[in-house]
């Protein structure tokens, strides 16, 4: 088959490629290749078995048209601030600029208007005055919350707008190499399992996400692709109830809180805050567990969730922190029979496990009922630890009640970023004819830059036509 752009992954990344081509009134023929299904076909198994199936071949949750946007909270980060380091290659003033540009095109699609953490002036100022003195750094970032089941509403009208356009999208197909000729990417070979098919175009646009990355790395290496290790971030889901969240919940509706705990000094930080949502379990291909969060629009929980990071990077002789991260997830995995461990901070403290019984004795109910009560520092690498065990602590200045003995840890909470494919600010890597983006780039880590950097690359493959 012959295309002008073949799109790898029908995430963000891929799907706003296609998407400003069409608005910049290109002509080329686009071509998607997508290995989960269309977005009105992906279910996930768990709302009615409401434990995780483990499905194979994938993981509904991450696999299929919006990619791990479709099942995500929808929270859209309107700051170039947050959501990964692309800014850094283009700008922040084009970043930016961009970013209100998708955040127009998220609400031509149905993206509700309201815009969390621009109200309460007085308390925000409240708030950063207690980051302030627990030496944390509170970044300014507005949200645009779509929440799941609007968020796969709004991705369903983008995949039917980007099909009445012309957009040939294959579900079922996964990519399995590029096709090079003298050095020159000159397309890619995919198959459904029963046919192989190989599409040749000029540009190869390769977004495959978060689930992608291992992937990414290995073309990298055979094909001498440059990129550099990237970082990894390992950490935990905090759970606490929405009363001791309440000022920030209404506030800010998502904190983003930095800080450089003692004695190690590393950058951690939170991320992904869900008022009134669900702990939720993730699983990888290589049947590696991870824990994760959401909310809905409209169904509360009575709990707030929130991941808290710790940053890794590695240099010499060791530069494999997918790797890194994975082994500490299966060690975690292996404690809890192939699930999320569960545990109480107290109990990290007094370091005891939390057993099963214990977690009724709390306020507090988890919203990922199946996961094991254990001991997460069993398998936490010390420095990660002690971090996380730094920084909720720090967190209890700005919001009281957070390091609580009954407040939940679960794990491992990991985010792969590794593997930052080098590119010019056209996207273009070493390897002529190919260009990489998203999650799986190892540039972005949030739908919002994720999309920009598809508009970006739309908008200059449409200046050829
Ligand atoms: C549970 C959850 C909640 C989240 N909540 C938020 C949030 O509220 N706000 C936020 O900003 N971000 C959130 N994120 C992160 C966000 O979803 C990602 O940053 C974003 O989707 C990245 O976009 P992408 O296009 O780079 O990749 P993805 O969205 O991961 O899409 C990549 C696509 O490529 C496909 N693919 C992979 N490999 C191949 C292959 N070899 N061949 C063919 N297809 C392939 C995959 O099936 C997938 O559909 C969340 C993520 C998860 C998992």
């Amino acid at each position: 088959m012959k295309a002008d752009v073949v799109i790898v992954g029908a995430g963000p990344a891929g799907i706003f490629t296609a998407l400003e081509m069409i608005k910049k009134g290109s002509r080329q023929k686009i071509v998607m290749v997508e290995k989960g299904r269309a977005v009105e076909d992906r279910h996930c198994p768990k709302d009615q078995t409401k434990r995780c199936m483990n499905c194979r071949p994938y993981c509904h949750i991450t696999t299929g048209f919006s990619g791990a946007g479709a099942f995500s909270d929808g929270k859209l980060s309107l700051s170039y601030e947050v959501g990964g380091d692309l800014p850094n290659l283009i700008g922040p003033d084009l970043a930016q600029e961009t970013i209100n540009y998708a955040d127009k095109i998220y609400l031509e699609f149905g993206a509700d208007t309201h815009i969390e953490g621009l109200e309460y002036p007085e308390d925000r100022k409240e708030i950063r005055k207690r980051a302030i003195h627990a030496g944390l750094k509170l970044v300014d970032c507005p949200i645009r919350h779509m929440g799941t089941e609007k968020a796969q509403a709004i991705y369903l009208a983008i995949e039917r707008y980007l099909q009445e356009h012309g957009v040939e999208i294959y579900f079922g197909y996964e990519c399995g190499n590029l096709i090079l000729e003298e050095d020159v990417c000159k397309g890619v070979s995919v198959s459904d399992g029963k046919t192989d098919m190989e599409i040749y175009a000029k540009h190869t646009v390769v977004a495959t996400g978060r689930r992608g990355a291992d992937w990414l790395e290995k073309l990298c290496a055979e094909h001498n692709i440059a990129h550099a290790p990237g970082t990894v971030d390992i950490g935990v889901r905090v759970e606490v109830r929405n009363e001791v969240m309440e000022m920030v919940n209404r506030v800010l509706y998502e904190s983003k809180l930095v800080g450089w705990p003692k004695p190690f000094k590393n950058k951690v930080r939170t991320f992904c805050q869900n008022p009134g949502g669900f702990v939720s379990q993730e699983n990888y291909d290589n049947n590696l567990a991870v824990v994760n969060g959401h909310s809905y629009k409209d169904l509360k929980s009575d709990n707030t969730n929130l991941s808290i990071l710790c940053s890794h990077n590695f240099s010499i002789p060791f530069n494999q922190p997918i790797a890194y991260a994975q082994k500490v997830g299966e060690l975690t995995n292996m404690l809890a029979n192939g699930q999320i461990l569960v545990q109480r901070f107290g109990d990290i403290l007094d370091g005891k496990r939390t057993w099963e019984k214990e977690l009724a004795q709390s306020n507090i109910r988890p919203t990922l009922p199946d996961a094991i009560a254990g001991d997460i520092t069993a398998a936490m690498p010390y420095r990660a630890m002690t971090n996380i065990i730094g920084f909720i602590q720090a967190m209890d200045y700005v919001v009281p009640g957070f390091a609580a003995y009954e407040t939940l840890l679960y794990s491992p909470e990991l985010k792969f970023y590794s593997n930052r494919v080098k590119m010019d600010t056209d996207f273009n890597t070493s390897l002529q004819g190919l260009h990489c983006l998203g999650d799986s780039s190892g540039w972005t880590r949030g739908l919002m830059m994720a999309s920009i950097m598809g508009v970006l690359m739309g908008r200059k493959i449409a200046e050829e036509g």
